[in-house]
Parts: structure tokens; sequence; C-alpha cells
């Protein structure tokens, strides 16, 4: 007979939470074809990032959606996911990014927009192409795609 997981972050995702390079939880569970993780508990089924969101850090708040910041479906680190607003999901993404330009385009040094940073998250490009076409390092690239640094511009899945 299987052991019951204990309903904590560790005993429900310690064996099946794959670390990868950057810096990814991946859930090594059932996923969908979109690559979110399912996990059935007390007979209901959860998103496996839900889940971890909750077990990290209590309650989703009322009204909100637990978001990636890493832009990978299949990501549960806690440090990942963030609560949103419902109104923050992917499909206005493209509005809030022009809305929230002088934010990101204000800060010291940037070189970059935030539909540049729209891009670097969602495009298959290399990260050495993508610097070099925009001007900047590919350190800091791979940061923006990592979700490390311009944390603000949130074009992450929503559920
Ligand atoms: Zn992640």
């Amino acid at each position: 007979m299987p052991k019951t997981r204990e309903f904590t972050w560790n005993g429900m995702f310690a064996d099946r939470a794959i670390p990868s390079s950057n810096g990814c939880l991946e859930f090594a569970g059932y996923k969908n074809e979109e690559g979110y993780g399912r996990i059935m508990r007390l007979g209901s089924s959860w998103w496996a990032h839900r889940l971890s969101y909750v077990l990290a850090n209590g309650p989703i708040p009322e009204g909100m959606v637990v978001m990636h910041l890493c832009d990978n479906p299949s990501c549960v680190n806690p440090e990942h996911l963030k609560a949103g607003t419902v109104a923050d999901n992917v499909h206005d993404m493209e509005s809030k990014g022009r809305a929230r330009k002088r934010k990101g385009s204000a800060h010291q040094n940037s070189k970059l927009t935030e539909s540049d940073v729209i891009h670097i998250r969602t495009t298959n490009e290399s990260v050495t192409n993508l610097a070099k076409r925009l001007g900047v390092t590919s350190t800091l690239v791979s940061r923006i795609r990592n979700g490390f640094t311009w944390k603000h511009v949130e074009l992450n899945h929503a559920l």
C-alpha cells in the first residue's frame, strides 16, 4: 500500500521536483499537454504549481491567480510563482507591457523596453542572438529570460 504523502511542500514535491539549470523545479508527475502538472489529493485534482504556491505561501488571495515568473508551466519552484490578479493574465500582456513601459524603461542603464522583455521570454531565439541584436549582454538576456530581473513584467501563464 502506498504511503500517504504528508501534505506539506516537501511531502508533496521534494521527490518529484527536478531542479533544472535555470533554477526551475520541473514537476515530475502527470502533466497536461501544455505542461501544467496535476496532482490528485484528498479526492480532488490540483494544479501542481497552485498547490506548490499554497503549501509554500498559504492560501491564494481571493480573486488572484498563480502565475509563473519563469514562464515555464511545469515549474513548481515557489520562488518562481506569484499571485496576481486575473487582469495580469497572459491575454493582456501586450497592452500591459505598453502601459507599464515607463517603469522598466526608466530604470538606470536600461536599453530595453518591456516589449523586448516580453519578446525575450517568449521567443525561441538564442540568448546570444538576442543579446547581439538588442545591444545588451547575454547575461542580462538570460537573467530576463529566467525572471531574475524585470520581474514587474508579468507575462506568465495564469490559471
Ligand atoms: Zn521556474
